[in-house]
């Protein structure tokens, strides 16, 4: 049997018996030894679709583990893979309009994606692309808090749109402690649809083809678990 095959056997069993951090170690070890050439030749539907099925358990995996968002990265290249699968029914259900896991009440939808936007610039910033130490994690998600709180105030959130919000959060730029300057501030992306020659809004397709909307797929906002990584 092809080794990827007993590593994405063995994540479901682990899964099954509800040990998501073992599953999820065989399961990503199966997905760097799936054989991923010829993947866009028509010929290969069955090879795609193997990998849109490990991409779902893995997905579910993060999700059983507490990594929301990683759970919906996962389940968005599932989608992207396999489009007419039940993962995309299945992420319209966990997803709010960030494109991110969706939380208990739309404040906290707002502040997570302020957290995701704000702590994915600052690692961004650094060499590294990492966070070092607790104390590090700690100070930072303080000094984040500290300008939401503030923003939360002085901003009328709930008659803004998600796209209004976006554009909010992505200007605040918050002074982070000198060692991590940030250097690629006007980097942020502005999605542009070049062959309409507009910029892409809330409910728009993604210019991808995924048939996803773009909000859900190349526009993501990156929620924490998936910034600690330098998933952006
Ligand atoms: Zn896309």
């Amino acid at each position: 049997m092809q080794s990827w095959l007993i590593d994405y056997q063995r994540g479901l069993r682990w899964l099954r018996r509800h040990r998501p951090l073992r599953a999820l170690a065989y399961l990503e070890r199966a997905l760097l030894a799936i054989p991923t050439d010829r993947l866009r030749s028509p010929r290969s539907s069955s090879r795609r679709a193997d990998l849109a099925r490990l991409f779902f358990y893995l997905g579910l995996g993060f999700r059983k583990a507490g990594m929301r968002n990683r759970a919906i990265g996962s389940w968005v290249e599932s989608a992207r893979l396999d489009k007419r699968g039940r993962v995309r029914r299945k992420l319209f259900r966990v997803t709010n309009r960030y494109g991110m896991a969706r939380q208990d009440s739309a404040e906290i939808d707002d502040q997570q994606a302020f957290y995701g936007i704000q702590l994915s610039r600052y690692i961004r910033s650094k060499q590294s692309h990492r966070l070092g130490t607790r104390a590090e994690i700690d100070m930072i998600a303080e000094l984040i808090d500290e300008h939401w709180v503030r923003l939360r105030e002085t901003a009328d959130l709930p008659r803004l749109t998600c796209g209004q919000k976006l554009e909010l959060f992505r200007s605040i730029v918050i002074v982070f402690p000198f060692l991590t300057v940030p250097h690629d501030l006007k980097t942020e992306d502005v999605a542009v649809d070049f062959s309409h020659g507009r910029r892409i809004t809330d409910g728009d397709r993604c210019v991808c083809g995924s048939g996803l909307p773009y909000r859900l797929c190349h526009g993501r906002t990156p929620g924490a678990d998936e910034a600690l990584i330098g998933k952006f």
